[in-house]
């Protein structure tokens, strides 16, 4: 990776075992030549691969003996631009502590600078606008080092030896306004759009009930939870309860916000409108100078949300996020730095002690994911339509972007086409392949058959649950063929039919559906996606109880009859398997909520309503008919319905229901593990962001002898589709199942 201090730890080496000779970046990474003693060229390319710094990772170590040189001494060469583009720009790093030090060193000359930085930390590649990473590259190229900050770059003994966007208070970026200024106007409630890496925040005081409530409305945001900013890890755990495991998230390198559980019983300050109806908050910590200092200035925490009106992108350049905000905040703190492309705070949380992605963006992206196979032809993967990331694979690697979003606004297909030619440009990848989700109607689809008939590209089209597992397989460097379990809110399904309770046998160039939840109608099609009280009625007509007088969802909706009328005669009701829709209908019938304001809204809050240590179960019927198995979802919105009247506990109910819904996986893995002889079990799609359900259907099935495969360096919702995508394609590639297809179109089935 450029842009991680190595050039300098290869040039100290040097000089410590005495060599002579030079390193340089290059497109395709690093290349170096040393000469001395035997003995001192053994101990150098040890020390390189033992001692390498923080941020650098080896991957892998090519060397050939030359004729010896005329070198008198070590020396970095300046970077060309040649070779193919194989070498990464390293993800934006927060910043390192002693870069810290010296903000709040009143002695040193950086003190109280809001863009001090080095090569351990600061900006990467929300900066590059091209590689190699040299400063004429990135969005510093217009601030011209002043002396000292040149001096520092050269000397192979600072922290900033080649510091990209090295710079100090007299030639770097400067704020538009004083940072005791902003904390004043924080104080007093004031929203204030901050520019960070990635892009502009909008923060307001964590403590302040109305000036939430205000960037509420002015966000057009009703209940999805916002994000809190802390400085460090003591004032978080003044509000949230805190596992050694959450702490190393909260201040490693990439600084994701980390979902925590709030402590209960105590006034933790922070406005109820934070994130209302649920036990959980999004955590991050300062992970910029500028963010340091104001938090340091202002003595509490701040709500710190992306700046965007709900669904559209974050604002990341001056002049238009002045334009798009100036309705929501009352004043910026901006500054003159560029940011080249926007890149979004990742979210994360810690399930049984490892980190467990939500969003994989600032901080992780645009590092490659290695993997253990090979694509023969650059792949791009458009990915979904809803929290859409797409993917570069070549040879052994795929660049997975930064969160793109819901492409349904346009400014998110706008800025996810940008997406693609820049990683395409700045990685030098030009895609022979293209992949889309079999669904008709994604513009991300829309745009691959685009391209593909454009540039001539093989296309290759991947069902979504396919995707989701191959996800789950490409994450954990599985081949397959496994069981996966996919369940999410919807995906298109060949039979036309919305998937997403789906148990498919699979591998990356293949997969059969060999069992599903009993599909219910979806009266109102994509309405029923946020009424949750629509699902409740489908599945209550199904159980034959379509009009329970005594449940407060149906006496509650005027429109209950004729949604049930809607549903029995199928007009705008297509067939879903979905679990996510499943759990819209317990939800509604536990009355959680008839309407989710956010996407999975109705599902969270169901999840969070589990009584922890109920050991009750609901008990789903699975029939099997020639080697296809049908989960009744409906036995397990009866058995809630039975037990909500007899007075069971509301959080009880909740959790006999997950518990449920784990044993019915289980139980229809294991009659496919009888059929086919498959142990291992991948489980994705968004419903697995369920933690209760994650960690006891892995337990049950562990238990029961099955290995399992999770997510773990991609989520495993939609903004992990591209990655399944490109490992399909790579994969049919491989296998020489794209020069079969016809007219260089390849739709992957069983
Ligand atoms: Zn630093
Ligand atoms: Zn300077
Ligand atoms: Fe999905």
């Amino acid at each position: 990776m450029q842009g991680v201090g190595f050039r300098p730890f290869v040039y100290g080496l040097a000089r410590e075992f005495d060599l002579v000779g030079w390193v340089e970046n290059t497109a395709s990474g690093v290349t170096l030549e040393i000469q001395g003693a035997p003995a001192s060229v053994l101990a150098f390319i040890e020390s390189l691969r033992v001692r390498t710094p923080l941020l650098a990772q080896i991957d892998s170590v090519d060397d050939l003996e030359v004729p010896p040189g005329g070198d008198v001494d070590f020396r970095i060469r300046t970077s060309t631009a040649v070779g193919a583009a194989t070498a990464s720009v390293s993800p934006d790093v927060a910043t390192c502590a002693d870069c810290l030090a010296e903000v709040d060193d009143p002695a040193d000359r950086r003190f109280g600078y809001a863009f001090t930085n080095c090569t351990n930390c600061g900006p990467r590649y929300s900066i590059v606008r091209a590689i190699p990473y040299d400063r004429p590259n990135t969005t510093m190229a217009d601030f011209r080092m002043c002396r000292e900050c040149q001096a520092d770059y050269d000397d192979p003994t600072d922290r900033r030896f080649h510091a990209q966007p090295l710079c100090c208070p007299v030639c770097g970026p400067q704020l538009s306004a004083s940072i005791t200024d902003t904390a004043i106007a924080l104080r007093r409630g004031d929203i204030v759009a901050i520019k960070g890496i990635g892009g502009f925040h909008l923060a307001v005081l964590a403590s302040s009930d109305d000036g939430v409530a205000a960037l509420r409305a002015r966000k057009h945001r009703q209940d999805k939870p916002f994000a809190l900013m802390c400085l460090d890890l003591s004032s978080v755990e003044r509000i949230c309860e805190l596992s050694p495991p959450e702490a190393a998230l909260l201040t490693s390198i990439e600084r994701p916000i980390v979902l925590l559980q709030r402590i209960t019983g105590v006034d933790s300050g922070i406005a109820a409108g934070v994130a209302p109806h649920t036990s959980e908050l999004g955590v991050m910590l300062a992970y910029t100078p500028l963010h340091h200092l104001l938090l340091t200035e202002l003595g509490e925490a701040i709500v710190c949300t992306s700046a965007n009106y709900s669904d559209e992108p974050i604002a990341y350049r001056n002049a238009d996020a002045e334009q798009r905000l100036s309705s929501i905040a009352d004043r910026f703190l901006s500054n003159d730095r560029p940011i080249h492309i926007r890149v979004d705070d990742s979210v994360a949380r810690v399930v049984d002690g490892s980190p467990y992605l939500v969003r994989r963006s600032r901080g992780y992206a645009p590092a490659p994911l290695s993997l253990p196979w090979s694509a023969p032809r650059p792949v791009l993967a458009c990915g979904a339509e809803l929290k859409n990331t797409v993917a570069l694979a070549r040879d052994r690697q795929v660049f997975l972007s930064h969160h793109i979003g819901d492409l349904k606004s346009a400014e998110t297909f706008v800025a996810f086409r940008e997406a693609i030619e820049h990683m395409s440009r700045l990685f030098e990848i030009r895609p022979e392949v293209v992949v889309r989700d079999l669904h008709p109607d994604y513009l991300s689809g829309q745009h691959a058959d685009a391209l593909a008939e454009e540039f001539g590209l093989d296309e290759v089209v991947v069902q979504h649950h396919h995707a989701h597992v191959a996800a789950c397989l490409a994450d954990a460097s599985h081949a397959g063929p496994v069981i996966g379990v996919a369940f999410d809110g919807a995906g298109y399904g060949p039979d036309n039919t919305v998937w997403g309770g789906e148990f498919l046998i699979a591998d990356l160039t293949s997969y059969r559906r060999v069992g599903w939840f009993s599909p219910v109608a979806m009266p109102g099609g994509d309405a029923a996606s946020n009424q949750p009280w629509r699902m409740a009625a489908a599945y209550l007509d199904a159980i034959g109880e379509p009009e329970p007088e005594d449940l407060p969802a149906h006496r509650r909706n005027p429109r209950w009859s004729q949604v049930l009328q809607i549903a029995r005669n199928g007009v705008n009701s297509p067939l879903t398997s979905s679990v996510g829709r499943l759990f819209d209908a317990v939800a509604s019938v536990l009355d959680v909520r008839d309407e989710s304001r956010y996407e999975g809204q109705a599902a969270i809050e169901l999840e969070q309503l589990v009584a922890k240590h109920e050991r009750g179960t609901y008990t789903a019927g699975v029939s099997s008919n020639d080697g296809t198995h049908t989960v009744a979802g409906v036995d397990l919105v009866s058995a809630v319905l039975a037990d909500l009247r007899r007075g069971v506990d509301r959080g009880q109910i909740a959790m006999r229901f997950h518990r449920g819904l784990a044993e019915a996986v289980v139980q229809v893995c294991e009659r496919i593990r009888d059929e086919s002889g498959l142990d291992v079990v991948a489980l994705s799609g968004g419903v697995f962001l369920n933690t209760t359900l994650l960690v006891d259907t892995t337990e049950r099935l562990t238990a029961k002898g099955f290995a399992v495969l999770r997510h773990r360096r991609v989520p495993c919702n939609d903004g992990g589709i591209s990655l399944g995508q490109a490992a399909v394609a790579s994969a049919c590639d491989r296998n020489g199942l794209l020069g079969q297809s016809r007219r260089g179109r390849l739709v992957v089935g069983s």
